[in-house]
């Protein structure tokens, strides 16, 4: 990625726009100065009369008004590029979280992800609202009053560039300093809200488990950090500017001596340049100041644009995606994976040289032991990540050759943990079915599914709130709104994690009978823990350790594979009992 200031400087009419206004700000205060000095000395040194000064007043009203209206021009230009930049560094993230919401959901925190899009991005605000802008007058204005002071008098134009250094030397200096800290700063508040939000989310385990008390303390600890390096950064900003301050003081002080001397004791400089100085010279190092303490928020712009671009540039496998229309046929598509291998990291769990073909409207079971990598193959065959060796195929061409969105508009996936967004019951089954569902079709998709009379026992039926901002709904009661979705949607394909934990037998009667109404139209792929879907099924995948280790019927796999005997076995017993 770009540095920022590369970013800032692509942007040519708006910097070009920035050194305009500088120079016409240069202008503003050395006529300003002028306009000054001029009435001062026509009133007091010459008894002008009020006559002979009014145009002086008038012109000096003119030049203020202009500074003003430059201020804020200035000010202006340097909030809308960043409102720019922000916005594309935002969209940036989030197309890159979109490209494997799978992938992106499952790695780092949610609560970093947040405070990087949010807090790291605004913090990259003021770089281009403040730095840029000041560091383009900072480098054009002073060269003009430094001109201006020189037309006057040598000695204090001398004195002026012999102290100006002194001021980016300290800045740099502090700068080296702070910029360690601000980093710290970043790190312990991505960490607090890591902390927090994870907190939130497993606040139901951990006072299960007797540890909210301990947690708190983690959160208070996390937040007393994050409050003494933001305190470290102050102290050292602080201290800074006292520095600045003291240099420049002393700088102004040097200059009016010099001048007091030469006008009162030698008389060799006229009143108007030495006042005209004296004006300026305030100017000239506030200026510098002013840099001083934009370069410092640059700073910190320069750490957030750095955690940034490691969030963007963090290697996810993304899943690519071509042009080709998947065309249906008014069948489901055939799915075949051909040598596939999946791993999410270098080393851990890996998926490896799977082989199989699944035909038109059969009915797979992806069967194995918890952790064998069942849900992963799951997430394979519905292109949510992308196999690291081998291929998905589908209808003959690779996953990957076709469009996203006609691949997805042909799978329902109901997986083990059904996501609800906050918003309605109906809202939340239409939200997987054609754009412009009636509330009709919705309430035939609920009643397929078997949750329409449980739906209607709610005090407000269909439009009670359900999600983060609403009441909660069982685990069964999640993926019967699933269920209904996929209903709904009327995909061709069905991929379906069937809950580890046992049901009610009602429950598993509709849904044994949902899947076997959506399996007369679609192919439907069942990670299946039930004796019953098992047996079913056309064809049975045994995973054990992320490797295939029988394929077949049922039958075909009680006669061959010893270890699907194993677990038929071990399920029946349980069964019996
Ligand atoms: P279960 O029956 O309990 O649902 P499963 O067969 O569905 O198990 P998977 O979810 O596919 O198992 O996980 C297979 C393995 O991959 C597990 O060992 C798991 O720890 C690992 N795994 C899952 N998700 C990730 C991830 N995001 N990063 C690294 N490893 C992962
Ligand atoms: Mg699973």
């Amino acid at each position: 990625m770009k540095h920022l200031k590369q970013i800032a400087f692509s942007q040519r009419p708006v910097i070009i726009l920035l050194v305009m206004i500088s120079l016409l700000t240069g202008a503003a205060i050395i006529g300003q100065a002028y306009y000054f000095v001029a009435i001062v000395e026509g009133v007091f040194l010459n008894n002008a009369s009020f006559q002979a000064i009014t145009p002086l007043i008038i012109g000096l009203f003119v030049v203020l008004a202009i500074r003003a209206t430059l201020t804020y021009w200035s000010g202006r230009t340097g909030v809308k590029m960043a409102a720019k930049v922000k916005k594309n560094f935002r969209k940036s993230l989030l197309s890159k979280y979109a490209k494997n919401p799978v992938q992106a959901s499952m790695q780092g925190q949610s609560g970093k992800k947040v405070s990087v899009l949010m807090d790291a991005i605004d913090d990259l605000d003021s770089y281009f609202s403040s730095y840029i802008p000041q560091m383009i007058q900072t480098a054009i204005v002073p060269v003009m009053i430094l001109v201006a002071v020189f037309t006057q008098h040598l000695y204090s134009g001398l004195i002026m560039i012999i102290t100006a250094p002194f001021i980016p030397f300290f800045m740099a200096l502090i700068g080296v300093m702070t910029k360690k800290k601000s980093e710290e700063q970043l790190d312990k508040m991505a960490a607090f809200s890591g902390r927090f939000l994870d907190t939130l989310q497993g606040l139901t385990t951990l006072k299960l488990f007797g540890r909210a008390r301990k947690q708190r303390e983690l959160i208070k600890e996390s937040s007393l950090g994050f409050r003494d390096a933001t305190m470290g950064v102050l102290k050292v900003a602080f201290v800074s500017s006292l520095m600045l301050e003291f240099i420049s003081m002393l700088s102004i002080g040097l200059i009016a001596m010099e001048i007091a001397i030469r006008l009162v004791v030698y008389e060799g400089i006229s009143f108007f340049s030495a006042f005209f100085i004296l004006i300026l010279a305030p100017e000239f190092y506030q200026l510098l100041k002013d840099a001083g303490s934009a370069f410092h928020t640059g700073r910190g712009s320069m750490v957030a644009a750095n955690k940034v671009t490691d969030e963007l540039e963090e290697d996810v496998p993304v899943v690519e995606w071509g042009s080709a229309p998947l065309v249906t046929k008014n069948q489901p598509p055939e799915v075949e994976l051909k040598a596939v291998s999946f791993s999410y990291k270098e080393e851990g769990f890996s998926l490896l040289n799977i082989d199989t073909f699944i035909p038109a409207y059969s009915q797979v079971a992806i069967v194995g032991r918890t952790g064998s990598g069942k849900t992963t193959l799951l997430h394979l065959m519905a292109g949510l990540v992308s196999p690291t060796e081998g291929q998905v195929r589908v209808n003959g061409k690779a996953l990957s050759d076709y469009k996203e969105k006609d691949w997805f508009e042909q799978v329902s996936y109901i997986s083990q943990h059904p996501y609800l967004f906050s918003g309605t019951i109906a809202e939340n089954i239409a939200v997987g079915g054609p754009k412009g569902s009636t509330r009709a079709q919705v309430e035939q998709a609920a009643e397929k599914a078997g949750i329409d009379s449980f739906i209607k026992s709610l005090e407000q039926g269909y439009d009670t709130s359900i999600g983060e901002a609403g009441r909660g709904l069982s685990g069964g009661e999640k993926q019967r709104v699933a269920i209904a979705r996929a209903f709904l949607k009327q995909p061709y394909i069905i991929l379906f994690d069937e809950p580890t934990t046992g049901l009610d037998l009602q429950t598993e009667k509709i849904l044994q009978q949902s899947l076997q109404e959506l399996s007369r139209s679609s192919t439907v792929i069942t990670v299946a823990h039930r004796l019953h879907t098992i047996q079913a099924a056309d064809q049975i995948l045994l995973l054990d350790n992320g490797k295939l280790i029988g394929r077949g019927s049922h039958e075909e796999l009680i006669q061959t594979v010893p270890e699907y005997r194993d677990m038929v076995s071990v399920q029946q017993g349980g069964e019996a009992q």
